[in-house]
């Protein structure tokens, strides 16, 4: 025991006591609620200097930012940016150079949800799903992937779905996108494989949050049928193990992805399914 404990080296100590993300800026997109929230906690909790972005109540957004500051001692910024804006996102990954240095850790997280059959499904709804759940992701990697490169190390984690795997009806925008973004995390993992930048895919099955929340009263109307049932046998009819995921289990697996052990995870899409795309 004396004798590992002498020889251990500085380094192995040091990672010990300091935070596996300390001195890596982040940037979480749709991070102002649900998903984003709990990986923008998760990275600041290793350190990590973050962005959040997203929209809600200025001043319920500038009491997160405060508490995430003091809770985690750590920078935290917030960027309204519209996410189906190009020259927004363009801003937002401009200030946050200038604010917090070069973007280390991309998480592209912002998505928005509308359920109706094809027939039913309006044109404009179509457009701001593909807009925000994958062109976006588009924009973002294109602002931050020379940069990483550069530097030779990069996080780029892309929030897609199990509807990025497998489909369900009515949601044609979404599983459309979300299989999109899979295969832009394909590309940008092979592009950035020789320069120590990552690109992954986490894929949840259904997650408790604000979304979630408002599509079983759409499902309810699509269905003909209560709350209760659009949980029961509507949302997690799919998924055997008959529980919501947590958003504090998103925000830990992509920590993960971005720390030290997931430095040879790349171009994967990691299901969070309780077993449904297992089907
Ligand atoms: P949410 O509605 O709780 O949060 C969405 C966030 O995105 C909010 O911060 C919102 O302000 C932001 N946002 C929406 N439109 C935006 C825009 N134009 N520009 C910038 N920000 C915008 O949703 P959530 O459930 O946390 O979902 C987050 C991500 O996880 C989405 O991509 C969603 O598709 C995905 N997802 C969610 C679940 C689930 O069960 N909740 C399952 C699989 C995948």
């Amino acid at each position: 025991m004396h004798a590992t404990a002498a020889i251990a080296p500085a380094a192995a100590m040091e990672s010990l006591v300091r935070p596996a993300l300390a001195g890596r800026t982040a940037v979480v997109t749709g991070s102002t609620s649900g998903i984003g929230l709990g990986i923008a906690r998760a990275l600041a909790g290793q350190g990590a200097r973050v962005v959040i972005n997203g929209f809600g109540v200025a001043s319920e957004i500038e009491k997160l930012r405060d508490e995430m500051t003091r809770r985690y001692a750590v920078p935290v910024l917030y960027s309204p940016a519209d996410m189906s804006r190009a020259d927004a996102i363009g801003m937002m990954i401009d200030e946050t150079v200038r604010s917090l240095g070069p973007v280390d850790i991309l998480v592209n997280n912002a998505g928005i949800q509308h359920v109706a059959p094809i027939e039913d499904f309006a044109p404009a709804k179509w457009d701001q799903i593909i807009a925000i759940n994958l062109t976006a992701a588009f924009h973002t990697t294109r602002a931050v992937i020379a940069g990483m490169k550069a530097r030779k190390w990069g996080r780029i984690v892309n929030i897609a779905s199990a509807h990025g795997l497998v489909a369900s009806p009515f949601k044609s925008a979404y599983v459309a996108a979300k299989h999109g973004i899979i295969g832009l995390t394909k590309v940008t993992a092979m592009e950035g494989a020789e320069c120590g930048v990552t690109a992954n895919a986490i894929c949840p099955g259904y997650v408790w949050t604000p979304l979630v929340e408002r599509q079983i009263d759409d499902q309810a109307k699509s269905h003909g049928v209560t709350r209760d049932a659009v949980i029961r046998d509507v949302l997690l009819a799919q998924q055997p193990n008959k529980r919501f995921a947590t958003v504090e289990e998103i925000g830990a697996l992509t920590a993960f992805l971005c720390g030290p052990g997931g430095a040879s995870i790349t171009g994967t899409a990691l299901p969070v399914d309780g077993g449904w795309t297992a089907h």
